[in-house]
Formats: C-alpha cells, sequence, structure tokens
C-alpha cells in the first residue's frame, strides 16, 4: 500500500464552493456578520459593513480582523454567526456533487476538506449535502487556538498538508472560490483551480492554473483523479 500513502491530495474549499454562490448563504451569513460588528464594535449599520467587507479582503475572512484589532473571542462569534444560520433547507443534498465525488479514483487521489469555517460549520454543510462520507479528512480554522490561523495564510497550507499526510507541493491540488487562496496556493506550488460563478465578473488576471465556472469541470482539469470511463 506504500502507492497509497502517497497519493496527490485534491483540497477542496466548503463554502461557495461545494454549494454555488447562488445559495445566497454569503448573504445569510453577511448579514449575520454584520450584526456581530455592530453589535460587538458599537458600529453604524452602514460602518460595520465597510468593515467587514475592509476585513474581508485584506484577510480572507473577517474573523480574522475581528481578532486582530477588537479581540474578539472567535468561538463566540462562530456560535453567533456560523452555527446560527438557518442552513437546514437552505443547502440540500447534491447528488451531482456526490456523483462527481464518487468518480473520484481514491487510489490515485485523497479528497480532503480545507476550510476557514470551524469544524462545527464545515462538518454541518458537508452533511446537508451529503457527501460528508466522500473525504478522508477536513482541515478547518481552529477558532479555539491561540494563533488564529487560515487562509491565504501560508501555515494554513502547510497545515493542511501536514495533516493530510502529503509532503510535496507538487502534489496539492485545489479548488476554492477565493481569488487570494487560490493565488497563494499557486505560490506555494499547489496547483490551483478559481471556481467563478458564473454570474460573478472574471478577474483581469488569473488567480491561479485554472479557472472554472463549475465542479464539473474538475473532471476535465483533473482527469488523472477519476476513474477512467
Ligand atoms: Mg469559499
Amino acid at each position: 500500500m506504500a502507492s497509497l500513502a502517497h497519493r496527490p491530495v485534491l483540497f477542496f474549499d466548503i463554502d461557495n464552493c461545494l454549494y454555488p454562490k447562488s445559495t445566497q448563504v454569503h448573504r445569510l451569513m453577511s448579514d449575520l456578520i454584520d450584526a456581530y460588528f455592530e453589535t460587538h464594535l458599537s458600529l453604524s449599520q452602514a460602518d460595520a459593513n465597510q468593515l467587514h467587507m475592509r476585513y474581508y479582503k485584506e484577510y480572507g475572512l473577517a474573523i480574522e480582523g475581528l481578532v486582530r484589532h477588537h479581540k474578539v473571542d472567535p468561538l463566540d462569534y462562530n456560535t453567533k454567526v456560523d452555527d446560527a444560520l438557518p442552513l437546514e433547507g437552505v443547502i440540500r443534498p447534491n447528488p451531482k456533487l456526490r456523483k462527481m465525488l464518487q468518480d473520484l479514483d481514491t487510489t490515485k487521489v485523497k479528497p480532503w476538506l480545507l476550510t476557514n469555517a470551524y469544524i462545527s460549520h464545515g462538518k454541518r454543510v458537508v452533511e446537508l449535502l451529503e457527501v460528508d462520507d466522500m473525504f478522508e479528512g477536513i482541515t478547518f480554522c481552529d477558532y479555539g487556538a491561540e494563533k488564529f490561523v487560515c487562509k491565504p495564510a501560508r501555515e494554513m497550507y502547510e497545515k493542511a498538508m501536514r495533516e493530510a499526510g502529503v509532503k510535496d507541493t507538487g502534489n496539492c491540488f485545489f479548488v476554492d472560490d477565493s481569488f487570494i487562496n487560490c493565488k497563494a496556493a499557486k505560490e506555494l506550488g499547489w496547483t490551483a483551480a478559481h471556481l467563478i460563478d458564473s454570474t460573478e465578473p472574471e478577474p483581469t488576471t488569473r488567480a491561479s492554473q485554472y479557472q472554472i465556472n463549475d465542479l464539473e469541470e474538475l473532471r476535465d482539469i483533473y482527469p488523472q483523479f477519476f476513474k477512467s470511463a
């Protein structure tokens, strides 16, 4: 089984990636995040939204800015934002996604989740999609840790590699809807596919090696990982 131990890893982002952006979960999330900024930083709704967007652009997620600049407890934030999202009935089982994941040849590739969410949210989403059994593990942002590590920080990708048991960056493949996450992955030596919703504008420069509009396109860009027809 020596070859199995050295399988390349295909890292999947979760939010707005395993379910489409059109699900509008980011809207629900954005409202709760704005409310959190308003309550905890005593800001007007407009200022809360502006700061939230600034942190999102700068750090990849709002919570990092809250922790860095406002000493917010990330676990409290997680309870009031991610875990409070009304996802039941919004994120539904996705048989097409499940089929795509089933078509991965797991003797050739290790499917692994890589999320900036906390474990509770990450697990909840893949369970709602009914694909939770299709991954061999998950690297999440540990909101309980002393040091906050999340994409696109280099340490997060290194943590993912340690946890997934892969040493060579050339064996790391990735899909994420975030431009900065894909760019950072590529800079580290990973092969990354930037997933862009068809309703979104295309970036003027590409984030990484691949740019796709649908997860089904993984079959075309990473054919080496799929069972042959
Ligand atoms: Mg995402």
